[in-house]
């Protein structure tokens, strides 16, 4: 019996992934200015906590009804103390909300036409198990670059930044997945370095 092939199957999924403050999102940008349809993983994840009335349910009877504003916005100060304070939270929730996510991320790849797509995710490497990439790009920014960056913008101490960073796998662990890899120190050019990798990948793909 012959088999179509759906079009999601030739798709090929690549993962973009790096540290707090790496420059992930900035990267998975440029790669849209260039055509490639983003899924970004933390954005939708975020979506769906608002969102999802299971996810919603699950959050309230586990947490109380302060993980929610009254306008059914997700506490992303108090949901933060937690995560990044009690591993067993942290479990709790991506428990909940990774299956969730795969599902989203298999319907959404269904509406997009493209060589490949990125799938941008802090956590990555951490889900390959169940979300498996075909290949993965690696953000890296040295430690006081990221720091300085992420207690800019998100308005933090640089210790809660360490402590945050602390709690993931380290550069050193997400090298050995990495199959390219973009320096954003701030002094090389991400944008050529982004071009050459969109050329990069293309051909790969193609020897593949
Ligand atoms: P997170 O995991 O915390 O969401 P991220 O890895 O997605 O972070 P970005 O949000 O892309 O990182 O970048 C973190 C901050 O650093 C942002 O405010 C971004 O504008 C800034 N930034 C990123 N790359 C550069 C760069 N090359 N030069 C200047 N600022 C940068």
């Amino acid at each position: 019996m012959h088999f179509e092939r759906t079009q999601y199957e030739y798709m090929k999924i690549i993962g973009l992934t790096g540290g707090i403050g790496s420059g992930k999102t900035t990267i998975a940008n440029l790669f849209e200015f260039l055509n490639i349809p983003v899924y970004y993983s933390d954005v939708r994840t975020r979506f769906l906590m608002e969102n999802d009335p299971i996810i919603i349910n699950s959050m309230k009877e586990h947490f109380g009804n302060q993980v929610y504003s009254d306008t059914g916005i997700l506490n992303r100060n108090f949901l933060g103390e937690i995560i990044f304070k009690f591993d067993a939270e942290r479990a709790w929730i991506n428990a909940i909300v990774h299956p969730a996510v795969g599902i989203d991320f298999s319907h959404w790849i269904l509406n997009q036409q493209s060589k490949f797509v990125l799938k941008e995710s802090a956590l990555l490497i951490e889900t390959l198990s169940i979300q498996p990439v075909d290949k993965i790009i690696l953000v890296i920014a040295s430690l006081p670059i990221r720091i300085q960056r992420v207690s800019k913008r998100d308005q933090l101490s640089e210790a809660e930044v360490k402590r945050r960073i602390r709690i993931q796998i380290s550069d050193e662990e997400r090298i050995k997945f990495a199959n390219y890899i973009i320096t954003n120190d701030g002094n090389n050019s991400i944008i050529q370095q982004t071009l050459k990798l969109y050329k990069t990948i293309l051909s790969d793909l193609t020897n593949d």
